[in-house]
């Protein structure tokens, strides 16, 4: 029998961990079951953002974070191969005016050091839930090793288990949203633009084109496509860039390459007695915008409060627990809500055949120097704490 814990987390991603790590610090006893035997190769999300940063560091891992990844300074944008400004992160408030760029999957390994380093035997990889159900103290968890059952017991189980989160269909909670029309392909290439530390963003009727620096000399291109590219390759990426850019890319570079289409889905609550849910099990939003593992972090961050509190009060607070995780609730969703509508402003603006008179205006507003302070803010997920 697995030895009883206050919390249970499911999903060992970024949300998973970082929970993890913070919960063995306040001293609340808690596990965290992955499925995956091995940690992520995938470079996906790279935007680390000034709110995350300052969660992060509450866990000691922000100087390594620093000191592998780049700071993102600013973005310049471009509309149909012209310059149209500048937007500088510089007067964000201290202490982290930049965005961190650095892939997700060195992330996750940073927060996984950490958490091993504060306990090793907190994570258990390998470990799928299958089953939940609720108990006289709490909840059962039932759960495949290698095809072997193992039951857990917990005060409270957090769904931090992606996407499909079993524990959110276990718990029975809607998850309701839909597709976007938009469709993208991204990959990575050794840096061969004079864009230096600054993202680029390249809009115009072919479709909008992001850049972003990377570690190592890299830069990512996210390229608007017409419908969803089925094994794309990098020639093909590099045509589009070239085509839509000026900027030729070396394919022979490319050391990722993907395509993604885009949605967004939302629970109907981020809690049901003691199940509560945090990160992509509970809201998707578009990647344009790079927000979804930061909103992630956010949740974490909160839910961790929540639990403080509930610490504080001796677990007995049966009345106020639901008003706890209710508020979690409503706030953590109406964070991701105003996160949804960004990502939507930017795959507006992103839209190729459409891009007139009215995109381009916007886009030169938000260019506009005395505009430029509050659009930073905006761009790197202020407002959304
Ligand atoms: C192309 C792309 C680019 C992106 N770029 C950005 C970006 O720049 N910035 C940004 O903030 N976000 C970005 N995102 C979003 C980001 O990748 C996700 O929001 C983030 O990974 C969510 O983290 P999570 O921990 O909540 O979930 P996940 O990363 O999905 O982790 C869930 C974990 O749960 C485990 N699990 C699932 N089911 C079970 C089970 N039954 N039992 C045990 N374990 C289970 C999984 O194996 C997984 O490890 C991007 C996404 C995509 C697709």
């Amino acid at each position: 029998m697995n030895p009883r814990v206050e919390v249970l987390i499911v999903g060992g991603g970024p949300t998973g961990l970082f929970l993890g790590s913070l919960l063995i610090q306040s001293g609340i006893s808690c596990m965290i079951l992955e499925q995956r035997t091995l940690a992520t190769s995938h470079s996906r999300s790279i935007g680390i953002h000034p709110p995350a940063l300052e969660r992060l560091s509450k866990i000691g891992v922000v100087d390594e974070i620093l000191s592998r990844g780049i700071q993102v300074s600013g973005g310049v944008a471009f509309v149909n191969g012209h310059k149209i400004g500048e937007l500088s992160f510089k007067h964000c408030r201290p202490p982290f005016p930049f965005i961190v760029s650095l892939p997700q999957c060195e992330t996750e390994a940073i927060l996984e050091a950490r958490l091993l380093e504060l306990d090793a035997s907190t994570l258990r990889r390998g470990v799928r839930v299958v089953r939940m159900e609720k108990s006289e103290k709490g909840v059962s968890v039932t759960a495949l090793k290698n095809e072997v059952e193992l039951c857990f017991e917990a005060d409270y189980v957090v769904g931090c288990d992606g996407l499909n989160s079993v524990v959110r269909n276990l718990a029975d909670i809607p998850f309701k949203g839909g597709t976007y029309p938009d469709t993208y392909v991204m990959g990575d290439f050794t840096d061969t633009t004079h864009l230096g530390n600054q993202a680029g963003i390249f809009l115009g009727r072919h479709g909008v084109v992001e850049s972003f620096p990377l570690p190592g000399g890299l830069r990512r291109w996210v390229v608007k496509t017409d419908s969803q590219l089925e094994n794309p390759e990098a020639a093909l990426l590099r045509s589009l860039v070239s085509r839509r850019t000026g900027i030729e890319p070396d394919d022979s570079t490319c050391s990722m390459i993907s395509s993604f289409s885009v949605s967004h889905f939302f629970a109907d609550s981020m809690s049901k007695g003691r199940i509560i849910l945090a990160g992509d099990a509970a809201h998707i939003v578009s990647p344009i915008g790079g927000q979804g593992m930061n909103l992630g972090w956010l949740d974490a961050f909160s839910l961790f409060e929540a639990f403080s509190l509930l610490k504080k009060e001796g677990w007995k607070n049966s009345a106020g627990l639901s008003d706890v995780f209710a508020t979690y609730s409503s706030k953590r969703l109406a964070s991701a809500t105003t996160a949804r509508k960004r990502s939507e402003l930017n795959m507006w603006l992103g839209r190729g055949s459409k891009f007139g008179v009215l995109q381009q205006m916007v886009a030169r507003v938000i260019f506009m120097p005395f505009l430029r302070r509050r659009f930073a803010n905006q761009f790197t997920m202020r407002g959304l704490e």
